[in-house]
C-alpha cells in the first residue's frame, strides 16, 4: 500500500526498534492505551499483544480496512476517523488512559491541544515528533530552542527525550529528524485561569521576543503590577524561567 502524504504517513517497521520504544514507554499488561494512527500496524502488533486494553484511531480508511483484517481478534478496537474529534470517554468511560503515537508531524499541535484537552484523563504521552518541534517542548531559558511552547509544555508536563530515531527507519524516509519524546501530566488537575493567564503572557511577550520585557509588560499588566515583580526587567522573554512566567501570570490584568 502506497503511502499517503496528506495523512502524514511514515511506517516504522523494523522490529527491533519497534521493541525498544515499546520498552522505553514501559507498556504494563493492565494498561489502557490509545494509539494515535496505528497506519499498518507494526507497532500496534507489539501493543495488542502486551496490554488487555488496546484502542486505535487511524483516519485512513483504507488502512482502517488493513488493520481490522491483520487483527481480527481486535476488530472492535480500531475506531476510522479523526484523533482531533474522538472524544475519549467513548471508549474509556471515565477510565485514564496511556496516549501513544508516531502521529503525523503536520499535527502534532493540534494532538497536544487535544491531550491538554483530556488532561485528566491522561496518564501519560509518548509521541514520536519532529526534532525541532520535540526540543521546542523540551526547551527551557538554558536551551536555543526555547519560546512558547516550551513554557506551556513545561508547566503541565515533565518533557523527557527518550530517544534519537534516524530517518532511515522511516518509509519512506522523511526529510526531518525524529525523536521519541515522553509528556508526564505534572499536575492533577489545571487551574485552568492560571494556565489562560500564562498562555496570555507568553504570548504577548514572544510576540516581542528580541525585545526586553519592560517593552511587553503594560500590554498584559498595570503599572502598580509591574511594579510589585521581582524582576530584572532587562530580560528578554528567552531569559525567563517558568516561575518567572507564573509571576507575571498571576498578576494579568483580567481580560473581563
Ligand atoms: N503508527 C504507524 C507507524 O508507526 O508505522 C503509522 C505512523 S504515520 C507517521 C501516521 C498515521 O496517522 C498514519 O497511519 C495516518 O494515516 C494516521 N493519521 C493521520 N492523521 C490522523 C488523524 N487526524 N487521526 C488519526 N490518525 C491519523
Amino acid at each position: 500500500m502506497q503511502a499517503k502524504k496528506r495523512f502524514g504517513q511514515n511506517f516504522l517497521t523494523d522490529k527491533k526498534l519497534l521493541e525498544d520504544l515499546v520498552n522505553l514507554i514501559n507498556v504494563a499488561s493492565n494498561d489502557r492505551v490509545l494509539e494515535i494512527g496505528p497506519g499498518k500496524g507494526d507497532l500496534t502488533k507489539i501493543l495488542v499483544n502486551i496490554c488487555d486494553s488496546y484502542f486505535g484511531i487511524e483516519l485512513d480508511k483504507d488502512l482502517l480496512i488493513f488493520l481490522k483484517k491483520k487483527f481480527p481478534k481486535n476488530i472492535n478496537a480500531f475506531i476510522g476517523g479523526d484523533i482531533l474529534k474522538l472524544n475519549p470517554s467513548e471508549i474509556y468511560a471515565s477510565k485514564e488512559f496511556r496516549v501513544i503515537g508516531n502521529i503525523p508531524y503536520n499535527i502534532s499541535s493540534p494532538i497536544l491541544d487535544w491531550c491538554e484537552k483530556h488532561y485528566e484523563k491522561i496518564l501519560d504521552m509518548h509521541f514520536m515528533l519532529q526534532k525541532e518541534f520535540a526540543l521546542r517542548c523540551a526547551g527551557n531559558e538554558k536551551t536555543s530552542s526555547y519560546g512558547r511552547l516550551s513554557v506551556i509544555c513545561n508547566y503541565l508536563y515533565e518533557v523527557t527525550i527518550l530517544k534519537e530515531v534516524s530517518k532511515e527507519f522511516f518509509n519512506p524516509e522523511p526529510k526531518v529528524d525524529s525523536l521519541f519524546v515522553r509528556f508526564y501530566p505534572k499536575k492533577k488537575k489545571v487551574n485552568q485561569k492560571e494556565l489562560h493567564n500564562l498562555k496570555k503572557v507568553t504570548r504577548a511577550l514572544f510576540n516581542k521576543k528580541r525585545k526586553k520585557i519592560s517593552n511587553s509588560l503594560e500590554d498584559i499588566l498595570h503599572k502598580e503590577s509591574i511594579k510589585k515583580l521581582n524582576l530584572n526587567l532587562n530580560l528578554r522573554p528567552d531569559e525567563l524561567s517558568l516561575n518567572e512566567f507564573l509571576q507575571i501570570s498571576a498578576l494579568v490584568k483580567d481580560d473581563g
